[in-house]
């Protein structure tokens, strides 16, 4: 059962003197993520491979008055156990614990029949969403335990809860995200303060949205900024309870 939030209206300081991680934090939904958390007070991380796209981010951030944020560029692509773990380091060193992550970062590889898929391809989309997610998620777990509430959002797609032809490695890779939440959240579940849950964010107007509908006008697809309530929510005083959930950004 997929939860969604409906009239929910976050305070302008709800993320106030929290630090949060957002990967693909440069473009799409992860850009405005991280702009609308900064706005709403928070410290934001900015993790992605494109330096130029993650400096614009910061640079508008800055404009816009709100909190200083910070850059980690990295490729999920190729990062190893120890990158993360010296990025983990670093955040220790600047913050001293973690209240967020949002693993947004994705790829969304072929749209083709499973036996036309090409498995160098599959390997990438899989090492990203899947992989990169898991290890990431197991260096920064020992900061987010020094929040007072720590907060995990998984990226998920409605091929990631019904498998659908052609999508391939991206919905299998969504299926092993909502996996890894579920797995995590019963871990943590009655022993930890963090807590772990999903969004499916709903057809949103991205680059990957235009590259999987090459034909759809983008104007008739949701804004990013459209689906923001959901993820404030997660990482909200008012989820702090909530764990192991799956959510609809849209209904
Ligand atoms: P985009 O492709 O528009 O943005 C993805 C971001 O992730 C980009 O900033 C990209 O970097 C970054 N990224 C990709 N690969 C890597 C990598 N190897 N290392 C570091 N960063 C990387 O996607 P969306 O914003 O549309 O999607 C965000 C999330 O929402 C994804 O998890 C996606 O699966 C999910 N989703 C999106 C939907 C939609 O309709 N848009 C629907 C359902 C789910 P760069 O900018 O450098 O390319």
């Amino acid at each position: 059962m997929s939860e969604f939030i409906n009239h929910y209206t976050p305070s302008a300081d709800l993320l106030k003197d929290k630090c949060i991680m957002i990967t693909g934090a440069g473009d799409g939904i992860g850009k405005t993520v991280a702009k609308t958390f900064a706005a709403h007070g928070a410290t934001v991380i900015l993790l992605g491979r494109t330096s130029a796209k993650l400096e614009a981010v910061y640079d508008e951030i800055e404009a816009a008055g709100n909190p200083q944020a910070a850059i980690f560029p990295l490729d999920l692509a190729t990062a190893s156990m120890e990158q993360f773990e010296q990025l983990a380091e670093a955040i220790e060193n600047m913050f001293g614990r973690l209240d967020g992550l949002v693993h947004n970062a994705s790829l969304l590889g072929q749209r083709t029949p499973l036996s036309n898929y090409h498995y160098t391809t599959w390997q990438q989309v899989i090492q990203v969403n899947v992989n990169a997610t898991f290890g990431l998620t197991k260096a920064l777990l020992p900061l987010l335990e020094q929040s007072a509430a720590g907060s995990i959002v998984f990226s998920s797609s409605s091929v990631g809860r019904k498998g659908r032809a052609f999508w391939g490695a991206y919905s299998v890779s969504k299926f092993a995200t909502e996996g890894m939440m579920q797995v995590l959240a019963d871990e943590l579940d009655g022993v930890s303060k963090i807590r772990a849950n999903s969004v499916n964010p709903g057809a949103t107007r991205t680059n990957m949205r235009a590259s999987a509908y090459p034909a759809e006008d983008p104007k008739t697809v949701a804004t990013p900024e459209s689906i923001m309530p959901t993820y404030l929510y997660l990482m909200g005083d008012a989820s702090r309870d909530v764990n192991g959930k799956q959510f609809n950004a849209q209904q």
